[in-house]
């Protein structure tokens, strides 16, 4: 996988991952292997799983 330009996250390191969801391109700190995700994806994803007390069924 080639992956170039900026973190889009923190726009200060070189990107190196692409998010499986958003498409965002994001560096090695912001990527989390485990889910193949960006930082702010991988966030929502846990927080969705988690999240099933309330059954909030917000769009976002
Ligand atoms: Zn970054
Ligand atoms: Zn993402």
């Amino acid at each position: 996988m080639s992956v170039t330009g900026l973190c889009q996250i923190c726009e200060s390191a070189e990107a190196q991952f692409a998010c499986d969801r958003c498409g965002a391109v994001v560096c090695q700190a912001h990527y989390d292997p485990a889910l193949g995700l960006c930082e702010e994806c991988a966030a929502e994803e846990r927080r969705s799983r988690n999240g099933d007390e309330s059954g909030f069924p917000g769009p976002r």
